[in-house]
């Protein structure tokens, strides 16, 4: 039995979970908001009760301070001292080309994240920092690092390369990355059991629709292609984010006045279900205005499931059989009405949504496809902190 400590560090946030493995039970998670912001603050909860703070958190060793303080706490706390936690997982963005899997992390990995942070500028760089104060805080306990680019390393090139001169993959490495790993490996491997199927056996496709969204074709427990690309904004149509659109649109904004700033602004936090309703990037508020009338929701809603059902259809005619459709993320868990609109029309594919069967599983995991259908469809509750959980045990232990 050993316990986990799961982070996932931001630029001002920092959220960790402690997990007994290998029991997969989640002993309590809690949150760092505000870092660097003057007053900050940290809220926790477990078994135990609830703990909140709000002080200044000036930077991340002050944040890592207060997770051990409430860690600890008499009260509240997770554990009786930091000598319970065995060892520590983190989420990293991107590991490039360099990480197909999960690894236990040394000055070397440091390095290579660090160069990755390129392509991730965002988003490596508070990993680092949540990892070296982790260190600091847990001394030579193992930490492995988990990538949300490596379960998509098993791209071949013909999905992976943009028709784009070679010389900008070789000299830049401009390709498709892809993101979500962590909840896509998860939820394919959580279906086989729902199933009963073996990954040797099944080819799936795999809809994680959050914030952020993307679909991953998985054949044979192996990412062979994912809408999003060089970048989270490829793909399908997010709750701020563009998704695809052709690259001369940029160019001719650019014509007029649209500079770097201003694009990035646009496509990233202007655009999506956001940008098109005119409403709001949360799926609830969009659907509530589609339900009273307004015309620009529902055509929103309409993009959204119809760039979902392509995705859907490319990778089914790109994999040998599709065994299941998955649904997964704050919108695939949750949301019935889109299940049921995206499943529209792809009855020709052999893909049979049971109305009567998703509203009965509503926001729980469970099948959701006719008995008839040659394609089966299921909800799974994604779990990225659990994906860690188990990556670092299996690493740290083996
Ligand atoms: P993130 O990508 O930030 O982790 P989530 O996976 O939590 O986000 O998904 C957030 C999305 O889930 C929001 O757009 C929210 O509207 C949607 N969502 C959550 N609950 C429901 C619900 N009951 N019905 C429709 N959409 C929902």
């Amino acid at each position: 039995m050993a316990k986990i400590l799961v982070i996932n560090c931001g630029s001002s946030s920092l959220k960790y979970e402690v997990y007994e493995m290998p029991e997969r039970k989640s002993l309590g998670k809690g949150l760092v908001e505000r870092i660097g912001e003057g007053v900050g603050v940290i809220s926790q909860e477990s078994a135990k009760g609830r703990y909140g703070e709000e002080t200044p958190i000036p930077d991340h060793r002050r944040a890592m301070e207060l997770v051990r303080k409430a860690l600890t706490d008499g009260k509240a706390g997770i554990v009786a001292s930091m000598d319970e936690i065995a060892a520590a997982g983190h989420r990293v963005v991107h590991g490039g080309e360099f990480y197909a899997e999960s690894v236990v992390i040394d000055e070397k990995v440091l390095e290579v994240v660090d160069k990755c942070s390129e392509l991730a500028p965002l988003h490596n760089p508070p990993n680092i920092t949540g990892i070296r104060e982790a260190v600091n805080l847990l001394g030579k306990k193992p930490q492995v690092a988990v990538f949300d680019t490596a379960f998509h390393q098993s791209l071949p090139p013909a999905a992976y390369l943009y028709g784009i001169p070679r010389e900008l993959y070789d000299k830049y490495r401009i390709r498709r990355y892809g993101f979500h790993g962590t909840s896509h490996r998860y939820v394919a491997a959580e279906v086989l059991n729902m199933l009963g199927r073996s990954e040797g056996n099944t080819c799936l496709v795999s809809c994680h629709l959050g914030n952020g969204a993307s679909v991953t074709a998985v054949k044979h427990g192996k990412s062979v292609d994912t809408s999003m690309g060089f970048t989270p904004l490829e793909g399908l149509v997010m709750g701020t984010r563009s998704g695809d659109v052709d690259p001369a649109v940029l160019l001719f904004l650019m014509k007029r006045g649209y500079d770097e700033a201003k694009l990035d602004k646009l496509l990233n936090k202007q655009s999506g279900m956001l940008g098109l309703s005119g409403v709001s990037n949360d799926m609830r508020d969009i659907e509530k205005a589609a339900a009273e009338g307004n015309k620009d929701a529902r055509e929103a809603l309409d993009v959204y499931a119809y760039r979902i059902r392509k995705y859907i259809g490319a990778y089914a005619a790109n994999l040998p059989r599709t065994d299941a459709v998955v649904f997964t993320g704050g919108i695939g868990q949750n949301s019935v009405s889109t299940r049921a609109k995206i499943c529209e029309g792809l009855e020709g594919i052999g893909i049979f949504l049971d109305r009567d069967r998703n509203e009965a599983v509503g926001r729980k995991a469970g099948i959701i496809s006719a008995d008839y259908s040659p394609t089966a469809i299921a909800v799974v509750i994604t779990n990225e902190e659990l994906q860690i959980a188990i990556d670092t045990y299996s690493l740290a232990f083996k």
